[in-house]
């Protein structure tokens, strides 16, 4: 297909790499080394005329399509063999409306870029914990992070979005114009278009109370159910998350990083957790926002990895235990096992506003496998897979779509809407989408035909 290539090239304002040229390996790599694909192209779009190029060109070719934003969806999503890749990663710029407090980022936008943007008004959105992590990938999925609590999730706040569909149609999604798309976008993936620009409502902050608060010992299990204690009683003021890893000696390690953005630089509400015996270090202080966000910030492309969790509706004794004899097992680093905490503002949302299934549930809980050597591929998948069957009997949705990896079956996929969610979800594919030819995500087949 080289001279159609060159032809494709030559109209596209940005540029297209191919097998050979210098910037092809590291374009073509995700975060997850566990997925290796080689694209017969990779299309690196700067506008929606590129955009919309590119998807009629891999259909005129016959090739499988699938979108880069940041990157990072465990499933490799971003990437497909002998395909072509929508690449938004040169589309990140963000401007800010301050007198709005609304913020309009362009499809490829990184945490980063956003955070960076609206920090110089000082202004937020709940997005994702990690600066690389793609803007619009997350919240198609939902977005949860530091400030779940305080404003919701990250599609809560998504109030319009611009969208090139497979058939080249240029559509706009928000509350007065194609209002059942919106709803389609606030959870239900990369399904229906490439978005190539998407407005979120901001909020007024700049300095939270936050940082790492560590425990070993016997103080994991307690930390973890203290960590309950707050999700579930919590004000809307602090976001929570807590990760089980291994500290030095291999032995479970507790991490709880919190989000307060109430008064006061020494919380009344985390006193608790920062008195408990079997604290081993404390970093809460009262910081930038922009700081917040690098606690979790770890190595792109490093590791290999394989996710897998369910929403749960609580967090009981016998399943903390379970948690850390998985963690036990393990026994080494990296790795661990993420639990994010949905109370606050989430709840205060209409749920009829977004396609997403687990609004109700209390916490997400994710077994994150991550290794570099290829020996340790079936131990790694093994152990997550056996550690969210622990956490199974406690599921009350599928997974979350922002985790999934490409092999969970479509009972898990519909699971995470719930089936009416997930008819009207089919519905709007078929409407925007009919061939599928955006397939590579969690997704959504069309309504099969008459
Ligand atoms: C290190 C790390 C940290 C993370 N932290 C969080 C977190 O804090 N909170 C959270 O909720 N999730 C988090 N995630 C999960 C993340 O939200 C999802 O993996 C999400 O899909 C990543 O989006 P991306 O654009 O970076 O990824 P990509 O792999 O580039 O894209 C993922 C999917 O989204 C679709 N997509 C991306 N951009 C567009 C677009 N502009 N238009 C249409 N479709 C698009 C693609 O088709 C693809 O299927 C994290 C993931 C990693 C690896």
């Amino acid at each position: 297909m080289t001279e159609t290539v060159d032809e494709f090239r030559d109209s596209l304002t940005g540029d297209v790499l191919l097998e050979g040229d210098g910037e092809y390996e590291r374009a073509r790599v995700s975060f997850n080394l566990l997925i290796d694909r080689r694209p017969a192209a990779i299309a690196r779009c700067v506008d929606v005329d590129d955009v919309a190029s590119a998807l009629a060109f891999g259909q005129a070719q016959s090739l499988e399509i699938a979108v880069r934003g940041g990157g990072h969806n465990p499933a490799g999503h971003c990437a497909v063999d002998d395909g072509l890749v929508v690449d938004l990663s040169r589309m990140r710029d963000v401007r800010v409306d301050p007198e709005k407090q609304t913020a309009i980022s362009q499809g490829g936008a990184t945490w980063l870029d956003f955070d960076t943007a609206t920090q110089a008004h000082g202004l937020v959105t709940p997005g994702g914990v990690v600066g690389s992590t793609g803007v619009t990938g997350l919240a198609l999925g939902g977005g949860i992070g530091h400030l779940t609590a305080q404003y919701g999730l990250t599609c809560d706040n998504l109030l319009a979005a611009e969208l090139v569909t497979p058939t080249g149609e240029i559509v706009r999604a928000g509350e007065d114009e194609n209002p059942e798309l919106l709803w389609g976008l606030r959870g239900g993936g990369g399904n229906f278009g490439v978005v190539v620009l998407a407005e979120f409502r901001l909020h007024r902050l700049e300095r939270v109370v936050g940082g790492r608060l560590e425990y070993e010992g016997e103080a994991v299990a307690e930390g973890l159910r203290l960590f309950r204690e707050l999700a579930s009683d919590g004000p809307r003021e602090l976001s929570i998350q807590a990760q089980l890893t291994t500290d030095a000696s291999l032995a479970p390690q507790l991490v709880i990083v919190p989000c307060y953005t109430g008064a006061g630089d020494d919380p009344e509400v985390l006193r608790p957790l920062r008195t408990l015996p079997g604290l081993v270090n404390d970093s809460v202080r009262r910081h930038g926002f922009l700081d917040q966000q690098r606690i979790f910030d770890p190595g792109y492309g490093v590791d290999r990895n394989y996710w897998k969790g369910h929403f749960v509706g609580e967090l009981p004794d016998a399943l903390i235990a379970d948690l850390i004899d998985h963690m036990s097992a393990l026994g080494r680093p990296p790795g661990g096992i993420l639990i994010e905490s949905l109370h606050g503002a989430p709840k205060a949302v209409d749920p009829a506003s977004a396609a997403l299934g687990y609004r109700d549930a209390a916490f997400n809980v994710s077994a994150m496998a991550s290794w570099t050597d290829p020996a340790h591929d079936k131990e790694g998948v093994d152990w997550a897979r056996s550690t969210a069957a622990a956490v199974e009997p406690w599921s009350v949705s599928g997974g979350y779509a922002n985790y999934m990896q490409a092999d969970e079956p479509l009972d898990r996929v519909r699971a995470a809407f719930g089936p009416d969610s997930f008819a009207l979800l089919q519905a709007l594919k078929s409407r925007y989408d009919p061939d599928n030819v955006l397939r590579r995500n969690q997704n959504i087949p069309p309504t099969a035909g008459p």
